[in-house]
């Protein structure tokens, strides 16, 4: 069976084409520049890398576009459409309707749109994918689709109710629904497989640390609370985002500054984070470059970043009353050495020891990088997100 998981933005259309026997991925890709022009970049597995300009007015002529790459010529990896059992669909916000994967129905996609306003960069983006796919391989091809949202649904009122009057949680839906919520289940249930753990009694933290971060605390597999909240801008400082201020600032600077709501979100979300404080960059490589030739802006992105993971994690073991793992992922929990060392300093008192030397040989691959008679077990888990997105979606059609 092969599996063709979409995520889908206003102007990109991320694609990747797994094999379900071997969970191999055979082709994957991006076409950019939808609505303005068109490029789309397309690899397969076995090294071919082909790269062309395109038109894309819309997103089905992306969709039309990957088709005929994935379908024709000397580098087709099917020999027809029939040959992709399903599509899967990463939607990021289902709001408090979906708590895990389903089939889409035209329902769906109407709840998908009502809650648009909720996620206005993304959702309405997912629908317009979610019809050109239709368009594009008919209606008899199952598509399903997964939510960042979902893993968290199983938060407890208070974490995540906002101390607002009540009124605009009933009007507007105001309240923490938490995202990356793909990443955190993909790597919770991995560690399940590489410890044998029954997850029933455990308690972990798992920090997904890239462009964009969030931490989650899982209780007995599930989800009790995380740092991203109404929308992906709160917690930990990001690449471009701000994460968690006083609200206050925000209200300072619009009066001061004299900005308008659209100009204040531009500057929270695109110009804050690494890039806001070092003045720089937004990359995390090229802060720690910088800050190693001393420069002190570089090194206070760093040093934020670093000290609100520490806190996240001891208030988390606060939150479920102990630790038993704490699992890195993510472009930077992944290959950053230097900040789970950093991160896990000082946090002997709970229970973490962290192997360095395990810390630096495993960088970039998945192992248990604690020293073995550490209470707390501390892992690098790959994510992968498309793989779980394509698991749910053939568990859903199997059906
Ligand atoms: P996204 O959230 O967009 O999926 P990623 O998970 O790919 O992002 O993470 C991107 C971040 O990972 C960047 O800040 C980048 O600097 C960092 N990163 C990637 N590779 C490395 C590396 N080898 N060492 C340190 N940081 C890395």
């Amino acid at each position: 069976m092969k599996i063709l998981v979409i995520n889908a933005g206003s102007s990109s259309l991320k694609y990747q084409l797994i094999d379900m026997t071997t969970e191999n991925v055979i082709a994957k890709g991006n076409c950019e520049r939808i609505g303005i022009g068109g490029f789309i970049t397309h690899r397969i597995t076995d090294g071919v890398t082909i790269e062309e300009e395109a038109n894309f007015p819309t997103h089905t002529e992306a969709f039309k576009k990957l088709v005929e790459l994935l379908t024709t010529g000397e580098n087709k990896v099917v020999n027809d459409l029939s040959e992709i059992s399903a599509i899967g669909h990463r939607v990021v916000q289902g709001g408090k309707y979906f708590s895990s994967s389903v089939l889409v129905t035209e329902d769906v996609i109407k709840t998908i749109e009502k809650i648009s306003d909720l996620a206005p960069l993304h959702n309405p983006a997912h629908v317009l994918a979610i019809r050109a796919c239709q368009e594009v391989f008919g209606k008899e091809t199952p598509e399903v689709v997964v939510f960042d949202t979902a893993f968290h649904q199983t938060m407890p009122p208070k974490a995540y109710m906002y101390a607002l009057p009540y009124e605009y949680y009933e009007k507007y839906q105001i309240r923490k629904y938490g995202f990356h919520g793909t990443s955190h289940r993909f790597v919770t249930g991995r560690l399940a497989e590489l410890t044998g753990w029954d997850m029933s009694g455990k308690k972990i933290v798992t920090c997904h640390l890239g462009n964009g971060s969030s931490v989650a605390a899982v209780k007995n597999g599930k989800c009790i609370d995380t740092s991203m909240g109404f929308t992906p801008l709160d917690g930990l400082q990001m690449g471009t985002r701000s994460g968690a201020i006083d609200p206050s600032v925000v209200l300072y600077l619009m009066k001061h500054e004299g900005l308008t709501p659209d100009e204040m979100n531009t500057l929270l979300n695109k110009e804050s984070g690494f890039l806001g404080v070092s003045g720089k960059t937004s990359d995390s490589r090229d802060l720690v470059a910088a800050a190693s030739q001393g420069d002190d802006r570089c090194q206070i992105a760093i040093d934020i970043f670093r000290y609100q993971i520490k806190k996240y994690i001891g208030s988390y073991a606060a939150a479920m009353g102990g630790l038993d793992a704490v699992v890195f992922t993510g472009g930077i929990g992944e290959n950053s050495f230097d900040l789970r060392r950093e991160v896990c300093e000082n946090l002997e008192f709970l229970g973490i020891h962290i192997n360095q030397v395990l810390n630096e040989d495993l960088n970039h691959k998945e192992g248990r990088i604690s020293a073995d008679d550490s209470k707390v077990q501390v892992w690098i888990v790959p994510t992968n997100e498309e793989l779980l997105i394509a698991r749910d979606t053939k568990n859903i059609i199997s059906k």
